[in-house]
């Protein structure tokens, strides 16, 4: 169970016929519900906005077949199945899910779309009660208008409505454009422990190649509209995928990199990040 693409391509319209934009093309993917943190990453413009839109039916392709959980979706409208109880299943996270915060109170924002999604008032709010201690989001917030929060704050907040409605798999894009380090880092972890937790896959598009390396299970390369690669980070980055893909080196790579040729050692890429090659080198990370 999951959702797999079977040869799909979108073309938006444009403004005159026969000119439209080819975002993505003919893309072959499958993945589980289970056990995945998928990053997609790739330049600006390559498709990965439009590829993880067509995971949840936010866009339905132009051609091929997609199948999210035994429903299948095509260009044909009519013959589609229902959307909402897909959307249910597949959580989409928009870029800057902030803007859309709209209630008088935290609380009332966080149990809106499980409202929308059938849930009772009184389970809603327990929901909500519960994700926002995983989210670190204090008690008293709930009460308050989330248009005084940091933004930081408010992008959890507007996280905690999608997790709050239990998505079997999780759909991210770009969750941490824009935040501080540490605000990057707080988001990312809070992830990364619900994946461990729950073994729910997760899909998120993100150009720090960083959080690629120290939490991706699997890495999808978009390219040209074309899914360039699908594999292991570690087979990103230790050969020309990531070149020709126009990624960066994670930092704690190229630091590998630079040690190997400045001190003549052997170190291997087993190190997800900089604080665990530091460890392993001795040097004490908090000391
Ligand atoms: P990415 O997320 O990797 O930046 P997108 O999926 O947003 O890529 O875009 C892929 C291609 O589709 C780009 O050429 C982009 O200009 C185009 N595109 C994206 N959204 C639209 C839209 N709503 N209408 C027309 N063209 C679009
Ligand atoms: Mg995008």
């Amino acid at each position: 169970m999951g959702i797999s693409f079977n040869q799909v391509s979108h073309i938006y319209p444009g403004i005159k016929r026969g000119q439209g934009v080819v975002a993505i093309k003919d893309i072959k993917l499958n993945i589980k519900s289970e056990n995945e943190f998928i990053c997609v990453v790739g330049q600006t413009g390559s498709g990965k906005s439009t590829l993880v839109q067509h995971m949840n039916g936010l866009l339905l392709p132009t051609e091929g077949s997609i199948n999210i959980f035994d429903n299948v979706i095509t260009s044909n409208k009519r013959k589609n199945p229902k959307l909402k109880p897909i959307r249910k299943k597949v959580g989409f996270v928009f870029q800057f899910p902030e803007y859309q915060l709209f209630e008088e109170t935290v609380l009332k924002d966080i149990i809106f779309a499980p409202k929308i999604f059938g849930m009772k008032e009184a389970e809603a709010i327990d929901k909500a009660k519960k994700v926002a201690k995983e989210l670190r989001i204090d008690e008293d917030i709930l009460k308050k208008s989330p248009f005084n929060l940091s933004g930081g704050q408010m992008r959890k907040v507007a996280i905690a409505g999608i997790l709050a409605y239990e998505p079997e798999i999780l759909l991210l894009d770009e969750p941490t454009r824009g935040l501080d380090p540490q605000g990057q880092n707080e988001i990312m972890e809070i992830f990364y422990n619900r994946f461990k937790e729950t073994k729910k896959s997760m899909v998120v598009i993100t150009h720090d190649m960083d959080l690629v390396y120290k939490y991706a299970t699997r890495v999808i390369v978009m390219k040209d509209e074309k899914l360039f690669f699908d594999g292991t980070p570690k087979e990103v980055f230790a050969s020309n995928v990531y070149k020709d893909g126009h990624l960066s080196k994670p930092s704690v790579l190229k630091l590998i990199d630079h040690l190997n040729s400045k001190l003549n050692l052997n170190l291997s890429y087993d190190f997800n990040d900089e604080d665990e090659l530091l460890a392993f080198l001795g040097g004490g990370v908090n000391e």
